[in-house]
């Protein structure tokens, strides 16, 4: 892992960085159907939501909710 802090333009400044490797586009399907979602950093949201460490889901994260 590396700490470094790279500028990504769908969440400066709005959400915590992801710590976890984008999902696959199924991946995000399947949480729609679950109503679950990943967090950013690995948590379980709802696929609207963000997590205790302010993380926001996948679906958040690239505007798909
Ligand atoms: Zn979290």
């Amino acid at each position: 892992m590396n700490n470094q802090q790279t500028l990504d333009p769908i969440n400066t400044g709005i959400y915590p960085e992801p710590t976890m490797e984008e999902p696959e586009f199924d991946e995000l399907q399947e949480w729609v159907y679950d109503s679950l979602c990943e967090a950013t950093d690995g948590c379980t949201v709802e696929p609207d939501g963000v997590c205790p460490h302010g993380h926001p889901s996948w679906l958040l994260h690239f505007g798909l909710i």
